[in-house]
């Protein structure tokens, strides 16, 4: 899975995470639509991943997409999120990976909102929100 600078043991992960997200995280699964707990969160903060505790998306680029998953158009800052070519379930997708300790976080479709046209589709499972914090840029 390449290298990531920030790396956990699946005995330490299984035990601080839910069994939802480690699925998610470490098995590349997939939390069903409108489910998840950030899928309607309109609250303004951070998005950081679950497993490493990186700030990865904030709430200024996150969009109502009607998929029924956390949707920004755009991430915190490039090198955040690593992103590979994803062949499985008979699709090519791109799959997004946190870019510090390689968790899964989702997949990104280019058919988002100006101004990228991204879509960043990803798990509330994989995500910690921190209420009001500002961008730490
Ligand atoms: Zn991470």
């Amino acid at each position: 899975m390449g290298d990531f600078p920030n790396k956990f043991t699946s005995e330490e992960l299984k035990s601080r995470l839910t069994a939802q997200q480690f699925a998610v995280t470490q098995k590349s699964g997939t939390e069903r639509a409108f489910t998840g707990e950030y899928w309607n969160n309109h609250k303004k903060g951070i998005y950081k991943c679950v497993v490493c505790n990186e700030d990865l998306f904030t709430s200024e680029t996150k969009f109502d997409s009607g998929s029924g998953w956390p949707s920004f158009y755009d991430v915190l800052t490039k090198g955040k999120v690593k992103l590979i070519s994803d062949k499985s379930h008979f699709m090519v997708r791109t799959e997004v990976l946190c870019g510090m300790c390689g968790a899964h976080l989702g997949h990104v479709f280019d058919d988002g909102p100006k101004p990228t046209g991204q879509r960043y589709c990803i798990n509330s499972a994989s995500l910690n929100f921190a209420e009001g914090q500002n961008c730490s840029l």
